[in-house]
């Protein structure tokens, strides 16, 4: 079979093992199979225990033949729900699936053209740095495979993470910081038809809570929601619990503070005028990141895709991805666009043409660069 058919035939190899997040096993034996065939060790972290999942990250360390900027490639290998017993079809130039569940190009085109990578890099002669590449698990659930990743034993400048929509081309350089919130009111029960007057109601709390939120989109890089509510016991009792959950996110790490501090407001005030106790739990579930359209992820990242014949566009992201967790903990990195569509929905879909672009510019994304000799900073 020829190598670009490989790379299609990996695609849709993968995109037929079910991958729900926390159960990524079957993609992950065949990420470690597919490498270790070809001679190319693959290692599986402890994350599997610690986040209650059945899978570890794979983390592949490809020492260079050259010298030159180490550089992490990444990609995902969970998929949302419906995605069990995924059946992936061609038609029109496009890979979709055949029934009622998502394709899971986001992220196994990603993984594919990872792997198609190394293999080549293993197989070939071209040039290439150390390289690392990380496959999470439980990206899809709040990053949390990233988060609970080893990062003891591979380091890397730059990372470019093969996990992105859109025509291939795309870089995503900036992404918001996003925080958890909740709140908690106990009021007081009582009886609601022999002695309501006695009860406080937690509900009504929340209620007037919510009312008094600005949420949606607040501003071009700014939005919130409340998304779910919880409380009372029976149609007859004056609830003396409720719960409100939700989140907010910016690009601005000082409007997310601003909008926190606004809806642990809206709290206090509803609290106090329906007489009840409140409590607001507040968690950064992720860090943003923006990085300068000369940064050296950013530059060489376009220069890749210029070599590879396609056009840079440069974007911001409204949602989190691995690429939070990676700059977190000091890797300069940025999404790369993988082609594929309407994701998290059935009828996403991927060019079957998008693979090999995205193969094009993973390949000179790992060709040292001039500037990795210092210059270029
Ligand atoms: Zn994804």
């Amino acid at each position: 079979m020829s190598e670009t058919g490989r790379l299609l035939r990996i695609f849709l190899e993968l995109a037929a093992l079910d991958s729900p997040s926390l159960n990524e096993r079957a993609a992950a034996d065949y990420v470690i199979r597919t490498l270790t065939e070809a001679g190319i060790p693959v290692k599986e972290d402890d994350a599997a225990i610690s986040i209650n999942g059945d899978t570890g990250n794979l983390i592949v360390n490809l020492p260079g033949n050259v010298s030159g900027k180490p550089i992490l490639f990444a990609a995902h290998l969970d998929t949302v729900e419906p995605g069990r017993g995924v059946e992936p079809v061609i038609k029109d130039g496009y890979v979709v699936s055949a029934g009622a569940t998502v394709l899971g190009a986001d992220d196994k085109a990603g993984v594919a053209v990872i792997i198609e990578l190394l293999l080549r890099l293993v197989g070939g002669d071209l040039p290439y740095a150390d390289i690392t590449a990380i496959f999470t698990v439980a990206e899809e659930v709040g990053l949390i495979g990233a988060q609970a990743l080893d990062y003891s034993d591979w380091q890397a400048d730059l990372g470019f993470v093969f996990d992105d929509g859109g025509p291939v081309g795309r870089i995503t350089t900036q992404a918001p910081y996003q925080d958890h919130f909740s709140c908690k009111f106990i009021g007081q029960a009582a009886h609601a038809g022999l002695e309501p007057e006695a009860g406080r109601s937690a509900i009504r709390a929340a209620a007037a809570a919510v009312t008094q939120m600005s949420l949606g989109r607040l501003d071009d890089e700014t939005t919130a929601n409340i998304g779910t509510v919880r409380g009372g016991t029976a149609i007859n009792v004056v609830p003396a619990e409720a719960e409100i959950s939700g989140e907010a996110r910016s690009h601005s790490v000082d409007k997310l503070t601003t909008q926190i501090k606004h809806m642990t407001e809206a709290c206090a005030v509803a609290a106090k005028a329906t007489g009840v106790e409140y409590g607001v739990t507040i968690r950064r579930l992720y860090e943003g990141f923006d990085l300068a359209a000369n940064h050296a992820a950013v530059a060489r990242a376009r220069v890749a895709v210029k070599e590879a014949g396609l056009t840079p566009m440069l974007g911001k992201s409204g949602g989190g991805s691995d690429t939070n967790i990676f700059n977190a903990h000091g890797i300069a990195a940025v999404n790369i666009g993988v082609g594929y569509e309407k994701v998290h929905t059935p009828d996403e879909r991927l060019p079957v043409s998008a693979l090999n672009e995205a193969l094009d510019v993973a390949m000179r994304l790992a060709a040292p660069q001039k500037s990795d000799n210092g210059a270029g900073q």
